[in-house]
């Protein structure tokens, strides 16, 4: 089995580059962030805050996270309803954010990102892929951009769906969020020390995805 670890800051274009990468090799792209973002889900229709550690540890046992792989993608279910779309407010972001920092939330999902691995050729997307879930990944990207191209891509998915969006706001947000992932104390995100760190802010997306199939294709080779 091959295992491509695609980690990074919010908005640096890993879902949609590991998905165009994930369908040129015949992988299968798997987005954690919305495993996170599916516990959150949980946590802020059961009103039950971030801060309160206890409380999110106690609903872990009734949360029930489960992935599909289909022909559009990956979806993901809340207690079998297909939350793919619910997930993706800033509201979740951000809760998403906040919640995925408790040590016994990351132990919650390890073992559904490590059994994908076992079982297929995955392009794993997230924050401590090469770091902690995939240690052993064959290839490690991490790919970044700076805060305003980051902003200013999430602004334009916003505008293209016919949504509302303020620049100013995102940018803010993905400073936040960049600040938490990074400073938290369990698995915080960062590069692997074996892993390539791509900055995507002066490329294209053909171009991304062209670098990460080639770092990709020489370890399958290997
Ligand atoms: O990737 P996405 O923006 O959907 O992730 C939402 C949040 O989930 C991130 O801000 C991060 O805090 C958390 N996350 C994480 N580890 C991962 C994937 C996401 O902590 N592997």
């Amino acid at each position: 089995m091959y295992s491509v670890a695609i980690d990074g800051p919010a908005g640096a274009g890993k879902s949609s580059v590991a998905k165009a990468v994930a369908a040129k090799l015949g992988f299968i792209y798997v987005d954690t962030g919305a495993l996170y973002r599916t516990v959150a889900l949980h946590l802020l229709k059961n009103n039950i805050s971030a801060d309160d550690v206890k409380a999110v540890e106690a609903s872990l046992p009734n949360i029930e996270v489960s992935l599909a792989h289909k022909e559009d993608g990956q979806h993901v279910y809340l207690g079998g309803e297909d939350v793919s779309s619910l997930i993706r407010t800033p509201e979740v972001s951000m809760m998403a954010s906040t919640s995925s920092a408790i040590p016994a939330v990351r132990k919650f999902l390890f073992s559904l990102q490590t059994g994908m691995a076992e079982k297929y050729n995955v392009i794993m997307d997230g924050r401590d892929i090469g770091t902690v879930v995939l240690p052993n990944a064959q290839a490690k990207i991490f790919l970044t951009a700076s805060p305003e191209v980051r902003a200013k891509r999430r602004y334009d998915e916003y505008i293209a769906k016919g949504e509302d969006a303020d620049y100013e706001a995102i940018l803010k947000d993905v400073i936040q969020r960049d600040y938490q992932d990074m400073n938290r104390e369990t698995a915080p995100l960062k590069p692997a020390k074996d892993g390539v760190i791509v900055d995507s802010s002066d490329m294209s997306f053909d171009e991304v995805v062209e670098k990460l199939t080639e770092i990709v294709r020489s370890v399958m080779t290997e």
